[in-house]
């Protein structure tokens, strides 16, 4: 059974406030019922104000993220997934239900999925989620990650992967100047 709901606003595209329409490698149209994609997004917070401003976003279909996936070692990949099944553990089984009848999108993606430290408390954060046409599927529910988990991720990751998603950044997401440094002295996260 899948569980889908209509897409939140801070999983919308800030470039025109709408769902993302066209998956950022292949150009797929996205948004027809039966197409699954995934959005992420890079935010940054600034201190003293209550503000998040958006370092990179994308859509991309499931076809060409799982293309993607197979440019990250096998290395990397099996260092993620232990990192992942280990903080999932940490996390215990209760976190990890969720309970339709209550479930609330925005609360559920104010803190980071893994240490439940509140996204104003960061410095940086990502949100990814998983979609089908103009819904947000939550059987593999969307998450925060924050800062100390991305600077922990990103230790897991082989420099050959770290170029890989380099090489992908540069290619397709194509920042402003002023954000090049910021964006590009990161390493992009995918889980
Ligand atoms: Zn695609």
């Amino acid at each position: 059974m899948e569980h889908l709901i209509d897409i939140p606003q801070f999983f919308q595209s800030d470039g025109d406030g709408k769902p993302f329409e066209y998956c950022l490698v292949c150009g797929k149209f996205l948004l027809d019922g039966d197409t699954n994609y995934v959005v992420e997004k890079a935010m940054k917070n600034y201190d003293g104000f209550e503000f998040s401003s958006t370092i990179y976003e994308y859509a991309m279909c499931t076809d060409c993220h799982a293309e993607l996936q197979k440019s990250m070692s096998e290395e990397s990949i099996a260092n993620m997934q232990t990192y992942y099944q280990q903080k999932v553990l940490q996390k215990g089984k209760q976190v990890m239900t969720i309970d339709l009848r209550t479930f609330d999108i925005n609360s559920w993606m104010s803190k980071c999925f893994f240490t439940e430290k509140p996204l104003n408390e960061m410095k940086e954060y990502q949100m990814v989620g998983q979609f089908r046409g103009n819904k947000l599927l939550i059987n593999q529910p969307p998450m925060i990650i924050g800062d100390e988990i991305i600077e922990e991720m990103s230790g897991l990751i082989s420099d050959k992967t770290i170029d890989e998603m380099n090489g992908f950044k540069e290619q397709y997401l194509g920042p402003p100047p002023e954000l090049q440094e910021l964006i590009y002295g990161r390493k992009l996260i995918f889980i």
